[in-house]
């Protein structure tokens, strides 16, 4: 089968791999969209620890597709030909974390597209730990495969909005309006806030996210400050969602947040750079509430996906290109540049 393998950083081929196979425990899928997202781009351009020239991996963690083949062991649940989308991450089992229903967490997590196998090919095995831990979910008629596969990054923004205990009528700031901050301020307006303020340095984008939700309030990072200020009366933002990998727009958040305000930092920070300055009077004296969050518990995907089942949200409106595997490194190239929105790949 086609796969577009890493070995090392900037090293990504497309090239003939054995398709899977699978054993009584496991479960084949044959993927139909698979979805880019900005951790594969950071993990071609720098490599990755568990990924070399001996180690191999097909990336893809956002995917979508049919079950095509069961292992006789594995619960009667699952059918040939039915619809899924898959969570990629699972965990021992066994742990606390594990326990409470955080796999996601579990010390000894592993993710398909980074410790395993993933989407970036026409088909994935799906390993007995995912089978059985409940990573395999079926979707319903009205959800696109795209749609199916989107629900993955839609899970890890719920997960960090829930951290934030947004009100109805509430005022959210959203720093970075990639895809991942446009899944914040959609999943933010079905949650009720009045307004939502999203900002990026690229005027391109903030265009782009107009376009795809016309209620949002689009402002320049240049102007920010100033304009959160005229929006908000004063008062600055009850929640800010910090959606891109910037040191100082963490800084910032304090300042833009208002007394009582709750702050998410979505995005991890480059090697090097994790290192910030905060204002911790602003955290005292505000009252401020600084929460991190990364991946999403399998019940919070079941959560987002029956949002996107019964058509509380549209995710694939934000999705600007569609392409097939054989031409991933012209999107790899655009979603480098942060150009656009969010890629798929598309299987036949
Ligand atoms: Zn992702
Ligand atoms: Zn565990």
């Amino acid at each position: 089968m086609l796969a577009a393998v890493l070995y090392g950083a900037d090293d990504l081929r497309l090239t003939e791999v054995k398709t899977p196979e699978i054993n009584d425990n496991e479960i084949l899928l044959k993927t139909k969209s698979a979805a880019l997202c900005g951790s594969d781009i950071r993990m071609i351009k720098n490599g990755y620890p568990c990924i070399n020239k001996d180690n191999p991996r097909i990336l893809g963690h956002e995917i979508s597709g049919l079950i095509v083949q069961v292992g006789k062991n594995t619960p009667g649940f699952f059918k040939e030909g039915m619809k899924v989308s898959l969570a990629p991450n699972f965990g021992c089992g066994l742990c606390n974390h594990c326990i409470s229903g955080n796999t996601h967490l579990c010390r000894e997590y592993r993710a398909l597209g980074i410790h395993l196998d993933g989407g970036f090919a026409e088909y994935v095995k799906i390993p007995e730990a995912a089978v059985r831990q409940g990573n395999v979910m079926p979707v319903g008629e009205s959800v696109s495969f795209d749609g199916a596969a989107l629900n993955e990054p839609l899970s890890c923004v719920y997960t960090g909005l829930v951290k934030c205990d947004l009100s109805p009528g509430d005022t959210a700031l959203i720093i970075g309006a990639g895809p991942i901050g446009m899944m914040y301020a959609k999943l933010a307006l079905m949650w009720g806030a009045a307004r939502v303020i999203i900002t990026d340095i690229s005027a391109e984008r903030l265009d782009i996210c107009q376009k795809v939700v016309s209620s949002l309030l689009t402002v320049s990072s240049s102007d920010l400050k100033r304009c959160v200020g005229e929006l908000t009366d004063g008062e600055g933002a009850d929640v800010c969602i910090v959606a891109c990998s910037s040191p100082e727009a963490q800084a910032n958040a304090l300042e833009l947040t208002a007394v009582n305000g709750r702050i998410n930092f979505f995005g991890g920070l480059p090697a090097g750079r994790e290192m910030v300055t905060l204002n911790s009077n602003l955290i005292h004296y505000k009252q401020l509430m600084i929460t991190g969050s990364a991946r999403a518990s399998l019940s919070h995907f079941r959560k987002t996906l029956d949002f996107v089942e019964n058509g509380l949200i549209e995710v694939t409106d934000l999705i600007s290109k569609r392409t097939p595997l054989q031409e991933i490194a012209e999107v790899v190239a655009l979603a480098g540049e942060a150009s656009g929105l969010k890629n798929i790949i598309y299987f036949d």
